[in-house]
């Protein structure tokens, strides 16, 4: 049984060094990510011992944490420039907080009732926010890449509805452009389609999809003896934040009978910004899409949505009856929906940020972190040696110094610690990439690293 006293010093430790940790992060202590290799960190953090001995109480804990957190990355750090990942907002880490001890997995109904309820009413305002309204079904997964698998099941039963049984013809097609994220890819190898089912659509040179090239690439495909399964839209694409016409593509696929998937994962939050909903104009056309709370609805991750069009279709997705689970009412488990069996309190962690900030915050939110990226491409492009191939409409900005190594450049900068950048290859050109998800992050933020990187090219002749 739990001590609870003891839970309750324990927890209180727990607060007082995130507090610490969130607070230095915010102010920008550095390092923004740990960097030692795992033999170290293990040392440093006496791993075995904890292993071998157990025993830990409050005060070791607090060592523990404090130094656990110093060795990781942080994500609300203003030089936190990086992957794609929230720079949470407490809400949702309470969220976590309430999971971790109560634990209703909400596989089904009677796991959680509340949990369950507070997920099909969370759906319920992000089919809203997609334009599905009262027709649509959703359903939470652990994050984008297990959201897409599933929005593609739901395709495959559209388009061979006895796959489930009796196996996956061999004549169905995926059609997506080069930039789109590569679970599509992996999803289609996992629904037994294959890889080289993946027909690559025609993109322009930063890889949207080039709408008047559609027929031509449907063409294709029927003429090759295949039926497509789906054709997918970026909203938007992983490495560079562009949108793709989403009205243009989903006529086109309205017009033809064709499923069509919105990859929303990283940029389907806004449609929350009225200033930049028009991103996404069109959305409502789409078949499937998908939405990540772990990007920009500052939840932990992983926690995403896979919407439809259609309820039915996302219940056709998977057939299977399991007599020891599948005995509640549908429309109340959604066990139905999902390849986990137990899953997180995920609806909870997207709730409260709701309840906590309204959607108007978590929009003005997106509409800040766009607009700040949208800042640093203006600088950028004043300075000399700074190349930026597009104007950015997201929070991800790529873009090159000089003609040196950018890889490299990238290293020096991880390395002294008050910047982390990815970087991406565009048209075969590999780029710096930044995406700005810390609230933290501001125009001071955004100059040190614009004076940062010339002088760091310069010392090594990059
Ligand atoms: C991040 C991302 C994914 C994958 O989502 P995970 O939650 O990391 O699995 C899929 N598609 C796009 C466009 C993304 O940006």
């Amino acid at each position: 049984m739990w001590n609870v006293e003891e839970f309750v010093r324990a927890a209180g430790v727990t607060v007082d060094e995130l507090a610490a940790y969130v607070d230095g992060s915010q102010r920008g202590v550095p390092p923004v990510l740990g960097r030692r290799p795992p033999r170290e960190v293990a040392e440093r953090l006496g791993l075995a011992r904890w292993i071998r001995d157990g025993g830990m109480t409050e005060e070791g804990y607090r060592e523990f944490l404090r130094a656990y957190l110093a060795e990781g990355t942080r994500q609300h750090h203003p030089g936190y420039l990086g992957h794609q990942i929230a720079a949470p907002d407490f809400p949702a880490a309470l969220a976590d907080f309430v999971h971790g001890a109560a634990n209703n997995p909400m596989a089904i109904y009677e796991m959680g009732a509340s949990a369950a309820t507070v997920e099909s009413e969370v759906l319920r305002w992000m089919l809203g926010r997609a334009g599905f309204g009262e027709t649509g079904g959703g359903v939470l997964t652990h994050g984008g890449s297990l959201a897409n698998l599933t929005a593609l099941l739901a395709a495959r039963a559209a388009a061979a509805p006895d796959a489930w049984t009796d196996g996956v013809p061999g004549d169905l097609a995926l059609l997506a452009p080069a930039s789109a994220h590569y679970s599509l890819t992996r999803a289609a190898a996992v629904l037994g389609l294959g890889e080289r089912a993946v027909v690559p659509l025609d993109a322009d040179g930063l890889g949207r999809i080039d709408v008047t090239r559609l027929p031509d690439a449907l063409e294709r495909v029927r003429r090759a003896g295949r039926r497509p399964m789906a054709l997918v839209a970026n909203a938007c694409a992983t490495a560079t934040g562009l949108y793709d016409d989403l009205r243009g593509v989903g006529e086109f696929c309205a017009a033809h009978g064709v499923w069509f998937h919105v990859d929303g994962a990283h940029g389907a939050s806004a449609l929350l910004s009225p200033a930049h909903r028009h991103l996404l104009d069109g959305v409502e056309l789409a078949d499937s899409l998908i939405w990540d709370a772990h990007k920009m609805l500052r939840t932990s991750g992983p926690a995403a949505a896979v919407l439809t069009r259609r309820e039915g279709d996302l219940d056709a997705a998977f057939r299977q009856r399991a007599s020891y689970l599948f005995y509640g009412e549908p429309g109340l488990d959604l066990i139905g929906r999902t390849v986990e069996c137990s899953k997180a309190e995920l609806g909870l962690k997207i709730f409260l940020n709701l309840a906590w900030r309204g959607e108007r915050g978590l929009g003005e939110y997106v509409a800040r972190q766009y607009a700040t990226a949208h800042r640093f491409w203006e600088l950028a492009r004043e300075r000399p040696g700074f190349a930026c191939p597009y104007e950015p409409e997201s929070n991800i900005v790529c873009f090159r110094y000089g003609d040196g190594d950018q890889a490299a450049l990238r290293e020096r900068l991880t390395e002294e610690g008050a910047f982390h950048l990815t970087s991406a290859e565009i048209g075969g050109v590999r780029h710096l990439r930044m995406t700005v998800m810390a609230p933290a992050t501001d125009d001071g933020t955004l100059k040190a690293l614009l004076d940062r990187i010339p002088d760091l090219a310069d010392r090594s002749g990059g």
